[in-house]
């Protein structure tokens, strides 16, 4: 372990993005191995959400939709997730949350898909992603059909029955990534969309939606991009196929909202994948984190996060020869994103003793303890320090207390 320690010393001395840890609130002493799944508070936000309660909301009151510019906020913060994502100016939004935009992004495709009536996903794939496509099928009346396929068969599974393909970039569970431009390119000879869950892609992993040719995308604000819990998402929808129909079709997507028409027209741009009323103080803090985020170089980011994959790797050796840990996947992580997990019987319990001591992973079933690595504010010496904190749990056993096996309502 010592000469990890000097290692990691070493790492966070020659580390390009060391700066932003300050950006950051940060309790002393916690380490965070779970921006994966709530990206930490950026210390700008409060301060940012108080002038928009304050000023915005509280003196200017409704005047602010037009003098505080609340009403171009989600194509505002859109252009700034644009080029995180390498998407162009007015293909992305900040909307609704991600379950609601793959909705958005299922029926659009669907619109441009005449004839094709069959929705493909992977096995496995987050639950959201399952339900959101299975409410579209009874929605539907049976028109439109679901299948779920093995993930390494689904390019066999690509004809001219398939209307779009739905995929989540980034594994939530093993960290599997997968080759966006190589899907896409396969999709697209048989005249298949493809819509991207870029949730555990955004600011963690570099994206290209422009080069590799993507048709649609979505993903969450509150993960990578620091925008705070329930933060709005974004979608992206390429030039090209904006005039799909939004299907979720409200009136901040019409192409004249204040006029109050009764007919529905659509925007013509990107903003016709709103549906309501933005919510101005949830996108002041997105805002905030994306900007952020912004700041930063993803190749550096994704250099790094690369970085912290490895340490974690080498230093969990001892613990997976001797503690019954066991990587899921392999440990080339140039194929993974940015979050490491490892197989053990009794993950949950191992997930809440870490907590205890002040590092918090988390549990995803089941039996996995699942370790977010956020290059922006996560130091080299933290993974040593959780892993050695890992290390003191299975050696006292500790892990086996009553207290760390009763199951919270969120893991
Ligand atoms: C986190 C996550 C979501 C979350 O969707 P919400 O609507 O924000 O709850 C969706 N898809 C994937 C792949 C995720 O990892």
């Amino acid at each position: 372990m010592s000469d990890l320690i000097q290692k990691a010393a070493t790492l966070d001395a020659a580390d390009p993005l060391a700066h932003f840890r300050d950006k950051f609130a940060l309790r002393d002493g916690l380490i965070y191995l779970d921006g994966n799944s709530l990206g930490a508070l950026p210390k700008a936000s409060a301060a940012a959400m108080m002038a928009a309660v304050e000023q915005q909301w509280g003196e200017g009151l409704i005047s602010s939709w037009n003098d505080a510019d609340w009403v171009n906020a989600p194509s505002r913060i859109g252009d700034k997730i644009a080029p995180i994502i390498g998407a162009g100016e007015g293909e992305v939004i900040a909307a609704d949350s991600t379950s609601v935009n793959i909705f958005k992004a299922l029926g659009a495709a669907l619109s441009l898909q005449e004839g094709r009536c069959v929705i493909l996903t992977e096995e496995g794939n987050f639950p959201t992603d399952h339900y959101m496509m299975q409410g579209l099928e009874r929605l539907s009346g049976g028109k439109i059909s679901t299948k779920a396929v093995a993930g390494d068969a689904i390019l066999d599974h690509l004809d001219t029955d398939i209307a779009v393909l739905l995929l989540t970039q980034v594994h939530y569970k093993t960290g599997a990534m997968r080759d966006m431009a190589a899907i896409n390119r396969a999709a697209h000879e048989h005249g298949v969309l493809v819509i991207w869950d870029l949730s555990h892609s955004a600011g963690a992993v570099e994206v290209d939606l422009t080069a590799s040719n993507a048709d649609f995308a979505i993903g969450c604000g509150y993960k990578f991009l620091n925008g705070g819990p329930g933060a709005p998402a974004f979608i992206y929808v390429a030039k090209r196929h904006q005039h799909a129909d939004a299907v979720l079709a409200g009136w901040f997507g019409h192409a004249r909202p204040f006029a109050f028409e009764e007919q529905y027209d659509a925007a013509p741009g990107i903003e016709r994948f709103l549906c309501g009323t933005p919510p101005i103080l949830g996108l002041a803090a997105l805002e905030v984190g994306t900007e952020l985020m912004g700041k930063a170089d993803m190749n550096a980011v994704r250099a790094k996060s690369l970085g912290l994959a490895d340490l974690l790797i080498t230093a969990m050796q001892p613990l997976c020869r001797d503690h019954g840990f066991a990587l899921v996947g392999e440990p080339d992580r140039t194929h993974y994103g940015s979050h490491v997990s490892f197989a053990h019987p009794h993950a949950y319990a191992m997930a809440q003793a870490l907590k205890a001591r002040d590092v918090i992973g988390d549990f995803r079933e089941p039996n996995i303890l699942r370790l977010g690595l956020t290059p922006l504010y996560l130091r080299f010496e933290d993974v040593i320090l959780a892993v050695s904190r890992l290390q003191a749990i299975c050696e006292s056993g500790e892990w086996d207390r009553p207290e760390f096996h009763a199951r919270a309502a969120v893991t």
